[in-house]
C-alpha cells in the first residue's frame, strides 16, 4: 500500500451531483446531517454483527455517535467507532465510482427536472448521503480506519473535482467527518441555520434521527455554582431518545414521528402509503413495524433485488437487514422491522430460513398488511388505485405462490375489465353479473388495447358477460392457480371447449359440422401440423376464424412470455376454429364441394390460417408465401 498522497478525480456523475449540491440546493440543507448519522449508524451495526463472529472487531468502547463543535473555526465534526473503511474502500465508496444511486439520481433529475425543494429529500433514497455534506461545507475532511486494520486513511475534498487519499494515524477504529462550514450568503436569506448552535443540532437531531438507537453525543457548554460562584463546565449529553419506534406505544407516536422513521428506514421522500404497527404477547412475543410505500422503486422488478427489505431484530439487536422469511415475495417492496424476544441473540442465517418462530411473524404481520389493504381499497378507491398501479404486478405473484394466502391476495386484486369504468375486484365483477352467466371470463394477453380487439371477446359480447383483460406477465401464471373464486369457475375464452352456446345454436352446429365433415377434415389435411383440430366455432360471432389453444395447453400468450423470458417452449399445435354463418368460410365450402381439394382450396386455407394468426397478434409461419397469396388475390 502506497503511503503518499494521492490525489485523484471524482467520476463524471459524481463531479455533477457535487455541482448540483454545491450550487442548486439551498432549501434543508440540514439534512446533511441526518444523512451521515445515518451512515455512523449503519457502521455501528455492521461492526456490531461482524464483532459477534470476530472477537478482534469488538468495540473497545460501548458504540456511539458524536457531534463535536468548534465555533471559532466553524467546524462540525461527527464520529462514530464503527467498522470504519479501508483504503481502497474510501476510495471506491466516496469518490472515484459513482455507485449506481447517483447515476439513477442524475437520470432522475435529468428526466424529472424536480423543483428546488423536492431535491434534497430525494437525495437519501438514491444514496448519495455522504455527499449532501458538501451542501453546508467548502471542505470536508473524512479520517478512517476500518476495524482489524492497523493503519487509517485520510480523504479530504473540496468538492471541486478532486479529492486526497493518503494514510494517516489514528487511534481508534471508526470514521470521523470533519467539515469546515460554509459562511452565510445571501441565497440563504432567512433560512440560513447556523450548525454550531447547539439548538440547531438538538432540533434536527431529534427531527430526524430521535429513534437512532446509538447515542448522539455532543460536549455543551453550562454554567454551574451560585451567583456569585457560576462557572462554565462541560457536560455531554445525549441528543436523541434512542427509543426505537416500534417498542413505543401507538397513541404516542405522532404520524410525523411514523413518517420520518418510515424515510429514515426506507430511503423513500415521500410519505408511506400504509403502516402495521403490532405488539404481539402470546405464544410468540414480538413488534413489528413496517411500512406499505406509496411510490414504486424504480428496481422493483429487477431480479437481483433483495427478496425482502424488513430487517429483524433481536431484543433490540439488530441481527439481519432484508430478512427473508418475514414478508412473502409478493410483499418485497414493504419496508420495516420486526423485533423478537423469542430467538436467540446469535441465530445463525442459516436457521432463520426454516425458523418457526419467524414463520408465525410473517404469516400474522402478512394477513395484518393484507387487512389494512383491503381496508384501503374499501375506503379510498382513487388512493388505492394509484397504489395498485405501482404494486400490482408484485401483489398478484401471490395467487401464485399457494403460500396459504391465495383468496386475500385475490380479493384485493383490481383486473381491467372489457367495462370501460376502470378495474374492478372479482366481487365486484360478480356483482355485476348478468342472470345466467355461471363462470367468470377472461382473456390474457400482450396488451389492454389488443385484447379488446380480439376474436374471442364475440360470444362474450352477445351474451352481455364482461370479461377480464389481463395483460401482465404474472397474470397467466396466477390464473393458471386460480381455477375458481367463490364458487364460480374460471374460464379462459381463447382455451378449450366453450359451453356458451344456446340448444338450438349448438344442434344447428352439430348438423353442419356432420354434414360438411369432408371439409373439415380437408382444411385439416392442407395445414397438417399447423393446427391439431379444425371445426366449427361455438365461440365466433362476427369473425371468421380463430385459434383456440387445447385445454391442456399452454396459450400463444404464454409462449410469448416464456420465449420472452428465454424458457424452453414446446409449442403445440392449436385447435382452428371456423365460423359456419360467415361469407368467407361459406365460400371456402363452396370452392371445396366444386373444385374438391384444389390448389386454389389450399391457398384459402392457408390464408385462413394466416389471418387467424395476424388478428391474434402472433407470427406467420411463412410470411412470404402469405404475402404472396395476397397479392394474387388482389390482382
Ligand atoms: P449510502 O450510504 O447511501 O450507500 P453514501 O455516499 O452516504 O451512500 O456512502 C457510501 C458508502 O460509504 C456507504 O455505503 C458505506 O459503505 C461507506 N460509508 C459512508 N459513511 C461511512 C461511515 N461513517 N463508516 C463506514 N462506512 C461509511
Amino acid at each position: 500500500m502506497s503511503t503518499e498522497t494521492q490525489t485523484l478525480e471524482f467520476q463524471a456523475e459524481t463531479k455533477q451531483l457535487l455541482d448540483l449540491m454545491i450550487h442548486s440546493l439551498y432549501t434543508q440543507k440540514e439534512i446533511f446531517l441526518r444523512e451521515l448519522i445515518s451512515n455512523a449508524s449503519d457502521a455501528l451495526d455492521r461492526r456490531r454483527v461482524k464483532a459477534l463472529e470476530d472477537s478482534n472487531l469488538e468495540f473497545e468502547s460501548e458504540p456511539r455517535i458524536r457531534i463535536e463543535v468548534d465555533r471559532e473555526s466553524r467546524t462540525l465534526t461527527l464520529i462514530d467507532n464503527g467498522i470504519g473503511m479501508t483504503r481502497d474502500e474510501v476510495i471506491a465508496n466516496i469518490g472515484t465510482i459513482a455507485n449506481s444511486g447517483t447515476r439513477k439520481f442524475m437520470e432522475e433529475l435529468r428526466e424529472n427536472k424536480a423543483e428546488g425543494a423536492e431535491l434534497p429529500s430525494m437525495i437519501g433514497q438514491f444514496g448519495v448521503g455522504f455527499y449532501s455534506s458538501f451542501m453546508v461545507a467548502d471542505r470536508v475532511v473524512l479520517e478512517t480506519r476500518k476495524a482489524g486494520e492497523e493503519k487509517g486513511t485520510r480523504w479530504a475534498s473540496e468538492g471541486d473535482g478532486t479529492f486526497t487519499a493518503e494514510e494517516s494515524e489514528l487511534d481508534s477504529v471508526g470514521t470521523r467527518i470533519s467539515m469546515h462550514l460554509k459562511a452565510q450568503t445571501e441565497e440563504d436569506g432567512d433560512e440560513f441555520q447556523d450548525f454550531t448552535a447547539e439548538w440547531v443540532l438538538r432540533e434536527i437531531v431529534r427531527k430526524y434521527s430521535d429513534f437512532v438507537e446509538y447515542p448522539i453525543e455532543m460536549d455543551v457548554e453550562r454554567e454551574e455554582g451560585e451567583d456569585d460562584e457560576k462557572k462554565m463546565v462541560t457536560q455531554t449529553v445525549t441528543l436523541n431518545s434512542q427509543k426505537p419506534l416500534w417498542t413505543r406505544a401507538k397513541d404516542e407516536i405522532t404520524d410525523v414521528e411514523y413518517a420520518e422513521f418510515y424515510k429514515h428506514i426506507s430511503h423513500d421522500w415521500t410519505e408511506p402509503f400504509e403502516k402495521v404497527h403490532l405488539a404481539v404477547e402470546g405464544t410468540s412475543v414480538y413488534r413489528a413495524l413496517v411500512f406499505v410505500p406509496k411510490q414504486r422503486p424504480f428496481e422493483l422488478l429487477d431480479p437481483n433485488r433483495s427478496k425482502s427489505n424488513v430487517d429483524l431484530y433481536v431484543k433490540r439487536v439488530h441481527i439481519e437487514s432484508e430478512c427473508e422469511g418475514l414478508m412473502p415475495l409478493w410483499l418485497r417492496f414493504v419496508v420495516g422491522v420486526v423485533d423478537s424476544e423469542d430467538l436467540p441473540l446469535n441465530v445463525s442465517r442459516e436457521t432463520l430460513q426454516q425458523n418457526r418462530v419467524l414463520a408465525q411473524i410473517k404469516k400474522r404481520l402478512t394477513r395484518k398488511v393484507v387487512e389494512v389493504l383491503k381496508g384501503r381499497l374499501e375506503e379510498d378507491r382513487a388512493g388505492y388505485l394509484e397504489f395498485w398501479n405501482s404494486f400490482g404486478q408484485v401483489i398478484k405473484e401471490g395467487i401464485y405462490f399457494d403460500d396459504g394466502f391465495q383468496k386475500e391476495v385475490t380479493e384485493i386484486t383490481l383486473f381491467n375489465t372489457t367495462n370501460e369504468e376502470g378495474p374492478r375486484t372479482l366481487d365486484e365483477y360478480i356483482a355485476a353479473m348478468p342472470e345466467g352467466q355461471k363462470a367468470i371470463y377472461y382473456l390474457a394477453g400482450e396488451d389492454k388495447e389488443t385484447l379488446a380487439q380480439s376474436v374471442h371477446l364475440e360470444i362474450a359480447k352477445k351474451l352481455g358477460y364482461e370479461v377480464l383483460l389481463l395483460s401482465d406477465a404474472v397474470d397467466e401464471f396466477a390464473f393458471q392457480k386460480l381455477n375458481e373464486y367463490e364458487g364460480k369457475e374460471i374460464i379462459a375464452l381463447d382455451k378449450g371447449d366453450l359451453d356458451l352456446e344456446d340448444d338450438s345454436d349448438k344442434e344447428e352446429r352439430e348438423a353442419k359440422a356432420k354434414e360438411l365433415e369432408p371439409l373439415l377434415a380437408a382444411v385439416k389435411e392442407e395445414l397438417e401440423d399447423a393446427v391439431s383440430e379444425v371445426r366449427f366455432s361455438t365461440r365466433l360471432t362476427d369473425s371468421p376464424v380463430a385459434l383456440v389453444t387445447g385445454s391442456g395447453a399452454m396459450t400463444a400468450n404464454l409462449e410469448r412470455i416464456m420465449r420472452e423470458a428465454r424458457q424452453p417452449v414446446t409449442e403445440t399445435a392449436r385447435v382452428l376454429e371456423l365460423n359456419p354463418t360467415h361469407p368467407l368460410i361459406e365460400r371456402l365450402m363452396t370452392i371445396h364441394s366444386e373444385e374438391g381439394d384444389s390448389s386454389r382450396f389450399a391457398d384459402y386455407c392457408d390464408l385462413i390460417h394466416g389471418q387467424a394468426l395476424v388478428r391474434e397478434g402472433s407470427a406467420v409461419p411463412h410470411p412470404e408465401h402469405f404475402a404472396k397469396l395476397i397479392a394474387q388475390l388482389m390482382m
